[in-house]
């Protein structure tokens, strides 16, 4: 006869093996669970013509949009902002007047002219339909005040650059043999980014700001700077009451015509850029006088995030999200290629990405709410990435679920369409507690987790995790490596080879039949255990003490 407490010890055990079971079961291989065909078709959807490279405001983007919504839906996915899949997003579109002129005086001498696109590129921050500026040059050398590095350009009264136009270089001062670890070395911070620079320099009250630049400090050509400034940018609107500061124009110059404006001061560019690289560095008032008439098309719209939820399993932590995140967005139609070809389709950023996150959200929908992972989940698309991660930093400013109840966020844009591979990055996930789920997940796979190949890009700060790490919460952008199994050949090999030459960013990003939809399901399919093992574990997920965003962590968690 069995005896009540048998037959307790009996259900204990049942429950508890189908606990392991469920657990067991996530950290089993889920590659069937995913449809490699389903994977393909949405890649393809996604980054077709239809669509029109999915420009925010544009009809294509309103199609793709809409189409990500009915994925979700289709899948079982719940609307994520009350009862709509839509977070809309107030953003400004400004388009610089491409007949637009720079003129650069120096009193008594004649003026010169440089044209727009060809020697430089800006845009409104103000946000408004004119942008006049008359203002003195003032060389600033890189342009970063770093307390943690002892380092500032800015050196002088703040009149020195209240209503100037400030011309600066990109990234990072160089380290030396002396300091070889200054600014991070051979890693870029934040202080090297270009977005950095401009909100430095908005701080200090400057009119405008020319940024310098070269293919190698910028990490691109100018082909990419000029396509990207010289059609239509976007900003997150400003609300009346908003008092942050903000410049009347975010320029570039090509390093020629930034050289000569410089001659035209009696001043040489090299020269200068010996002296920047210095921490006694001083500024340079140049005497010449910058002009710009900035005439722009404005045009108000809103753009949105696309999110759905999941509910975890576990009655207490699925209070608490793990949020996957791609951005749908891209260029649009712009300038036209050689060929006349003029629709930006990022099929591989990020349409790849949007796919990736849509074949998560398939296979957790179909796990009964019982054995889903404890925490829940939520799946963000954020608009406005190419435009400086807007629809990311809006949900960070406007999260959806408290941010002191989201454990992590895994960022997906670009994910690998070239062939399987035994290696992955995990951008910034050694910055806090989530590197152990991650090294976990890869090593059940037998796959390594490698280090930032290209920590001199700034790849940290070009994606939407980043804002999630600007407000505390633990994020990764998570990325395919290079290690081919086996090494790619034919058109995936040049592909990959020559992609940030002449596919980043160009009308030539485009889907081909020969893109391989299980080295995009490889992918997806760690990024879930990843976010399986981040919903999971019992303490929330946290930034390293060390780390430059421990503060916000803490701030987030009330200063726990
Ligand atoms: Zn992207």
């Amino acid at each position: 006869m069995i005896t009540t407490s048998r037959i307790k010890s009996l259900v204990t055990f049942a429950v508890y093996a189908a606990l392991l079971l469920t657990q067991a079961g996530f950290s089993q291989d889920l590659t069937s669970k995913f449809s490699a065909d389903k994977m393909r078709e949405r890649v393809k959807k996604i980054s077709s013509d239809e669509f029109e490279g999915r420009g925010p405001g544009s009809k294509g983007a309103g199609l793709a949009t809409q189409y990500i919504a009915d994925q979700l839906k289709a899948a079982g996915v719940t609307p994520g902002n009350g009862s709509s899949y839509f977070q809309n997003v107030p953003l400004v579109g400004v388009k610089a007047d491409p007949m637009s002129y720079l003129r650069v005086e120096r009193s008594g001498q004649p003026g010169k002219l440089y044209k727009f696109g060809d020697d430089f590129v800006a845009f409104s921050g103000a946000q408004s339909a004119k942008s006049d500026v008359n203002a003195e040059l003032v060389f600033v050398g890189y342009g970063i005040d770093a307390p943690m590095y002892n380092w500032n350009d800015y050196k002088g009264p703040a009149e020195d650059y209240k209503g100037k136009v400030l011309m600066m270089l990109v990234n990072d001062p160089p380290a030396t043999s002396s300091e070889p670890n200054l600014f991070g070395g051979k890693a870029l911070t934040y202080y090297g980014r270009w977005t950095y620079k401009f909100e430095e320099a908005a701080r200090r009250g400057a009119a405008g700001v020319i940024l310098v630049h070269t293919t190698e400090s910028a990490g691109y050509g100018w082909n990419v700077v000029r396509t990207s400034n010289g059609s239509w940018r976007y900003d997150i609107a400003r609300t009346p009451g908003d008092k942050s500061p903000f410049l009347q124009f975010k320029g570039w110059a090509t390093n020629e015509a930034s050289s000569a404006i410089l001659v035209q001061a009696g001043l040489n560019l090299d020269e200068l850029r010996a002296k920047a690289a210095r921490r006694d560095f001083q500024p340079v008032k140049t005497g010449v006088n910058v002009m710009l008439d900035l005439s722009s098309e404005i045009k108000r719209l809103n753009s949105p995030n696309v999110v759905g939820v999941l509910k975890g399993s576990d009655p207490k932590m699925s209070s608490e999200f793990v949020v996957y995140s791609a951005h749908w967005d891209h260029f649009g139609i712009g300038e036209p290629a050689a060929n006349g070809d003029k629709i930006y389709n990022g099929a591989y950023d990020n349409a790849s990405g949007v796919a990736a996150v849509l074949g998560i959200a398939d296979v957790l929908a179909k796990i009964a709410l019982k054995d889903r992972p404890k925490r829940s989940t939520l799946f963000l698309f954020t608009t406005g990435e190419e435009q400086g991660l807007l629809g990311a930093e809006y949900y960070s400013r406007h999260p959806l679920v408290p941010l002191a109840k989201t454990a992590a966020d895994v960022n997906l844009d670009g994910v690998n369409i070239f062939g399987k591979v035994s290696d992955f990055v995990a951008l910034g996930a050694d910055r806090s507690s989530i590197i152990d789920q991650i090294l976990e997940a890869a090593n059940e796979r037998h796959l390594t987790i490698g280090g930032d190949k290209n920590s001199d890009k700034g790849f940290f700060y070009r994606s939407d995790h980043f804002p999630f790490a600007k407000v505390g919460v633990p994020s990764v952008n998570f990325q395919h490596g290079d290690t081919f199994t086996p090494p790619l050949k034919g058109d995936a090999a040049t592909f990959f080879r020559d992609y940030t030459a002449k596919y980043y960013h160009q009308v030539t990003d485009e889907y081909h039949d020969w893109w391989d939809a299980s080295a995009m399901v490889q992918e997806a399919e760690l990024a879930l255990a990843i976010g399986v093992k981040l919903a999971n574990v019992k303490e929330m997920p946290r930034f390293k003490s060390t780390d430059e965003f421990y503060s916000a962590d803490k701030k987030r968690l009330g200063g726990r």
